[in-house]
């Protein structure tokens, strides 16, 4: 199994830039995420490290050794892509086999590898039908069983989920990440969907754009969001968004709004101009005595908990609050925000407003 480093990666397509000077680091062992918008330059990352497109710059590592201009035939990885492609006339058998067959392993061995990995995957007993009428799900396992087989150094997976249902998604979400935990393989995982990263990636890279906005794991991912893209992004409902124009002083570690001073849990750099203020909906809670006030504009139920949307001086903003605490429609209400969840940005820039002692927390690349 490898470790995996990307320092300055870039690639061009004639005169438009897909990945912008990448930078990050894949642990031996990491289920690791490349996580963004369609369009973000994900796959494009991928391949490279797959050696299945050369970078225009920059450098990637397997174990130490500089692979960059390497083609894929000399990395040892193996591609699971969305559309997983199984030969129609072969059962699943010869499906998994091919790769070593091709290789010229003796018989024997092949099925003893075979076995193995069928155990690992729970498909032992379709090892006799063709793969022609099998669920996606079944196919999805033959195609990973046929990456696995050739025991590479890394898995590279391209929304491998991307075909499934909803349900099933979930369930070979779950399969996938126990798979990973049994093998402890190096995997590098593209997808979009915000919620799968955050489930199964020990890390997640952010992009945008073509450009990394944000390397670590889920949690300062989600709660130290360096960026108000990231902010965005990640979480549903996402983070609110209040915007003022006004200034902080670098060390400052309270802002006040409407008169209502919010203490926040870092110090900030300095900035000044128009300044985001932001809280997830998880963190808005109502409290009357509160100077910072809204007017409840929509209440949407979902069994435990409800979203209430409210109008403030600053934006619309969203409370995920009990269901059983009243809130109606036009009510005015004092808001409170959990301190230790207020993040704020310079909307310029986009960045994180944080000092420098704080910005450690997020420069784990
Ligand atoms: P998606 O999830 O939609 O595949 P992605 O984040 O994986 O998005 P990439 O496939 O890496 O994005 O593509 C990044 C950008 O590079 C896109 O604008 C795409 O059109 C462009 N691109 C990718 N491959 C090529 C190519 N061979 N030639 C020209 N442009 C390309």
């Amino acid at each position: 199994m490898a470790q995996i480093i990307i320092r300055n990666l870039r690639k061009d397509f004639g005169d438009f830039t897909a990945v912008k000077s990448s930078s990050f680091t894949i642990e031996e062992g990491e289920f690791f995420m490349l996580l963004g918008p369609s369009g973000c330059g994900k796959t494009t990352t991928l391949r490279m490290i797959a050696g299945l497109e050369l970078p225009t710059s920059g450098e990637i590592y397997i174990d130490g050794e500089d692979v960059s201009q390497k083609p894929a035939s000399n990395r040892d990885i193996a591609f699971v892509f969305q559309m997983f492609a199984l030969y129609p006339h072969l059962n699943v058998r010869q499906n998994i086999s091919y790769p070593l067959k091709s290789q010229g392993m003796p018989k024997r061995q092949i099925k003893a590898k075979v076995a193995e990995v069928a155990k690992l995957l729970g498909i032992e007993e379709i090892l006799h039908k063709p793969v022609s009428g099998l669920s996606g799900g079944d196919r999805q396992r033959i195609a990973l069983g046929r990456a696995i087989v050739r025991e590479p150094k890394a898995f590279m997976m391209d929304e491998p989920l991307g075909a499934l249902d909803a349900e099933f998604r979930e369930r070979m979400a779950e399969d996938l990440r126990a798979l990973h935990d049994r093998m402890g393989a190096t995997t590098v995982y593209v997808t979009h969907d915000q919620l799968e990263a955050m489930q199964m990636g020990d890390k997640i890279v952010v992009m945008n754009h073509g450009s990394v906005e944000q390397f670590g794991v889920p949690q300062d991912i989600y709660d130290w969001p360096a960026t108000i893209f990231v902010a965005d992004f990640i979480g549903s409902p996402s983070m609110n968004f209040l915007h003022f124009n006004g200034s902080v002083n670098a060390g400052d570690s309270a802002v006040a709004l409407e008169g209502q001073v919010f203490e926040i849990p870092t110090q900030l750099q300095s900035c000044e101009g128009e300044i985001v203020f932001g809280i997830r909906p998880e963190y808005v809670s109502f409290d009357q005595n509160s100077l910072y006030r809204g007017d409840i504009i929509a209440a949407e139920y979902l069994g435990t908990t409800q979203i209430v949307t409210l109008q403030s001086r600053n934006g619309t903003l969203k409370s995920r609050i009990p269901s059983a605490e009243p809130a109606s429609v036009g009510e005015n209400v004092g808001l409170a925000f959990n301190p230790r969840a207020i993040t704020l940005f310079d909307k310029k820039t986009g960045a994180a407003l944080l000092s420098e002692g704080n910005k450690g927390v997020l420069d784990n690349g």
